[in-house]
């Protein structure tokens, strides 16, 4: 049976992803081509030594199996193509980097790319194509929900609730919150870098500083 793989997203993310992705493969002892997949390519060029085709190149290639982690940090943009490859049978693929730390019970969904030296300790639950980059970490008894981005070196202390689509800034202090009343990251909320969250942050608002505070936009505030 032949099986190809793809890092689909040939951008920061994507190349950042693809060393991951090889340790992945390497680790599980098989032996199969990564090929990069980027929509803006319109032919077949060489990305730091791996091909990369755009999507309708790569479903043309023959093969029996095939799998794609979506390494494209926005996640509205990761949720249409994950729909994409379900439709044609493309089967989601997790990588993480050798030396992340995973402990017990954690419940990781399709999708997952755990980034260089991410730790993610005990009794956490994680929904459908997470992203954690370099040096992240989630404590015990978080739920997070799907397409969640974490850039380089969060903190996500224990008992924090995480809705979909939530973006956590570099270098972002989330407080832990109790296990009758975690702290709550609503649905599309944006964590900005540096933030310290140290109270539940609404759906759809930006939160910014220490502590964090809903950024409004200042009518009045002439540039
Ligand atoms: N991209 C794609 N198909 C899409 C949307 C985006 O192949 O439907 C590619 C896009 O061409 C770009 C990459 O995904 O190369 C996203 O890169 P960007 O620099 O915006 O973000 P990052 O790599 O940080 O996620």
């Amino acid at each position: 049976m032949t099986e190809i793989y793809a890092i689909y997203g040939a951008s920061g993310c994507g190349r950042s992803l693809m060393p991951v992705a090889r340790e992945q493969l390497e680790r599980d002892n098989i032996q199969a081509e990564i090929y990069f997949i980027d929509d803006s390519l319109t032919e077949k060029i060489t990305i730091n030594g791996h091909v990369a085709l755009n999507y309708e190149a790569f479903k043309e290639l023959k093969a029996d199996k095939k799998f794609a982690l979506i390494a494209i940090a926005n996640s509205q943009i990761r949720e249409k193509i994950a729909i994409k490859l379900e439709q044609d049978a493309i089967e989601r693929w997790t990588v993480q980097a050798d030396n992340v730390v995973l402990m017990d019970e954690v419940e990781i969904s399709p999708g997952a790319a755990l980034s260089p030296f991410v730790t993610i300790t005990s009794n956490i639950k994680i929904g459908k194509c997470f992203h954690a980059n370099l040096y992240s970490y989630v404590e015990h008894d978080c739920v997070i929900g799907d397409y969640v981005t974490f850039a380089p070196g969060v903190k996500c202390n224990g008992n924090i609730h995480i809705e979909d689509h939530a973006y956590i800034g570099t270098g972002a202090v989330i407080k832990q919150g109790t296990p009758d009343k975690p702290l709550v990251i609503g649905k599309g909320a944006v964590v900005g870098m540096g933030a310290v969250v140290t109270k539940s942050v609404p759906p759809g608002v930006t939160v910014v500083g220490n502590p964090a505070r809903i950024l409004e936009k200042n009518k009045f505030l002439k540039f």
